[in-house]
């Protein structure tokens, strides 16, 4: 498929390639849709296979991030970047100061932030750059970690599954299985241990396993006993396509609410499968919007705090997209994209005459 080709299917408005030799630079940064505001998502750095690799992951990563803002009610666009390299050779000062001048070219119309393989650090330097940067340090004005607040988001959309589900949404006594404690699921586990719930733990990690064991309790579970597990909500916050043919039919539990992108290994098929199969599945992006959310308060220069009240807001979101696809027979992630579409759709409109601002 031609590139233009591709850009047509997903629908992207500007695809900015950015090479600098000097300092082994090539990027792709993909801008799919301004039409709720400033595209914003992270930059991924990471060794593709090949250059049309990294094209087809930037142009999916930022459509991504166009649904997820406008479904958490942001006035934020949907955008991403990668920068095609080894991450354990490639990173320099330079390498990302010199990324952060291809951001700023885009004059705000681009906003980056930390992804996989990038950190706050790295960010810092990107800062020095431009201003059109979110997640660098608390020290330089960024809003640093958003992990507490992903986790406390996650947290409110499993409630509302509970409610969906229980008819209650309190986590007291409910049994919830965390796969992956790491930024997230730690600050999850948490949330759920204060909240009265019984935890259960997966991780290929026997030191953050030890860390949840002995400060929240509960038990540790191996990959299958994880999936197969008789509890009341699994919670995935470690990697993405782990819910697919395999993991599936072994489910037991009645809820899916957790923060890992990209949970459905094939977004229909897995989908529909769930659905079939009675669970209650809150899309993952949709209850993963937390670290977006903590992002945009820092762009409008409101508090810690607010974003936190904002992130549990998703117990509201979560339980209007589980009611449309209950209405409309559909799975929650085809509710959730509708309501993406129809918001963007109708705050688009409202910009059909000029303003002068
Ligand atoms: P992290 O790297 O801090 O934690 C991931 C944890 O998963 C680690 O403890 C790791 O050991 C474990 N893990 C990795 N592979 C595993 C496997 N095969 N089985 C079991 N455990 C495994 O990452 P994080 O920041 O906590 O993010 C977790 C997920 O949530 C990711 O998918 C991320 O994209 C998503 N997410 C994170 C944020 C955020 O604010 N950090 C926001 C939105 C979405």
């Amino acid at each position: 498929m031609s590139v233009f080709a591709e850009l047509a299917e997903l629908g992207h408005e500007q695809v900015v390639f950015c090479r600098d030799d000097s300092v082994g630079l090539r990027g792709i940064i993909a801008i799919h849709s301004t039409a709720l505001g400033p595209a914003l998502g992270g930059t991924r750095l990471y060794n593709y296979a090949s250059e049309k690799d990294a094209l087809h992951d930037v142009l999916r990563l930022s459509r991504g991030m166009t649904y997820k803002a406008a479904v958490a009610g942001l006035d934020l666009g949907g955008g991403k970047a990668v920068i095609w390299g080894d991450p354990t050779t490639i990173k320099s000062e330079a390498l990302f100061r010199s990324f952060g001048r291809f951001v700023d070219s885009l004059n705000g119309r681009y906003i980056t932030a930390e992804d996989m393989n990038t950190t706050v650090e790295d960010m810092n330097y990107v800062h020095r750059e431009t201003e059109w940067v979110t997640g660098h340090s608390a020290h330089t004005g960024g809003s640093g970690d958003p992990s507490p607040v992903t986790a406390w988001g996650c947290f409110h959309g499993i409630r509302a599954c509970l409610e969906v589900v229980y008819g209650s949404p309190d986590v007291a006594g409910r049994t919830i299985a965390i796969q992956g404690v790491g930024a997230v699921g730690y600050h999850l586990a948490r949330f759920l241990s204060e909240g009265g719930a019984k935890l259960l733990f997966n991780d290929i990690s026997e030191r953050k396993l030890a860390r949840v064991v002995e400060e929240f309790g509960g038990r540790v579970l191996d990959d299958d006993e994880y999936w197969s597990a008789e509890c009341d909500v699994l919670a995935p916050c470690a990697i993405g396509g782990v819910l697919n043919a395999r993991t599936i039919g072994m489910i037991r539990a009645p809820i899916i609410g957790g923060a890992a992108n990209n949970q459905l290994a094939n977004e229909r098929i897995d989908g529909e499968t769930i659905e079939k199969a009675g669970i209650t599945y809150a899309p993952d992006y949709v209850i993963n919007a937390g670290g977006l959310i903590n992002v945009s308060s820092e762009l409008r220069g409101t508090s810690h705090e607010k974003a936190m009240q904002d992130a549990a807001n998703i117990f509201n979101t979560v339980k209007a997209v589980i009611n449309k696809a209950k209405a409309a027979g559909i799975t929650t992630t085809e509710a959730s994209n509708q309501l993406a579409e129809e918001r963007i759709e109708a705050v688009a409109r409202l910009r059909r005459f000029h303003l002068n601002r």
